[in-house]
């Protein structure tokens, strides 16, 4: 089947690049909603503002826990993978980066998989959907008429909403991604 994936958050650590950068690395659970950041002070904020200006701080983003494991299993389970990623306008060289980021870790384009780089993806149809931002789910699995099955990634992002969110370990443990023939229900 096809599967929509998020990139930050999901595979990518946006959280992890952005404490180290404010030299806090374990501190991750003060990154409790977008642009957390923001509430520091002027001098770590401006640090954050001018990294995510650059190419550099969007092509070493270090990988999620897993990450790799699941869209290997993902692959092994004959699943299209469709990349599905939000531009970030403030940094000139975006795409780019986020390109070679996909190539870099998950040499993409030797398996032809599609990136798409827009914030509105409900516009992207497929079987299944893993994303760590719950409006962007919601708003997807509405477009596919609720035939689309949303799977919101967890991440500190999202940790306080009163949902059933999953990780790679999760996804890898699940029936439903093990074989494309077979369809139990959403989280078997
Ligand atoms: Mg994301």
């Amino acid at each position: 089947m096809r599967i929509n994936i998020d990139v930050d958050c999901v595979v990518a650590d946006f959280v992890g690049q952005v404490m180290s950068l404010v030299g806090r690395p374990e501190a991750r659970h003060e990154a409790t909603e977008w642009d957390w950041w923001k509430k520091y002070s002027t001098k770590e904020r401006i640090i954050v503002d001018e990294a995510m200006r650059g190419r550099e701080f969007w092509q070493n983003l270090p990988l999620i826990e897993d990450a790799t494991e699941g869209i290997n299993f993902l692959r092994e389970n004959k699943h299209d993978i469709t990349w599905i990623t939000a531009p970030y306008k403030m940094c000139p060289v975006w795409v780019d980066a986020r390109y070679k980021w996909l190539e870099t870790h998950f040499q993409r384009s030797a398996r032809e998989e599609p990136i798409i780089y827009t914030k509105y993806k409900h516009l992207v149809p497929a079987t299944a959907m893993i994303d760590d931002r719950a409006l962007w789910i919601d708003e997807w699995e509405a477009a596919q008429d609720n035939k689309g099955l949303g799977y919101l990634f967890k991440t500190e992002l999202n940790c306080n909403l009163n949902r059933e969110m999953v990780v790679w370990k999760d996804i890898m443990q699940m029936r439903f991604f093990q074989f494309e023939e077979f369809k139990p229900t959403k989280y078997t």
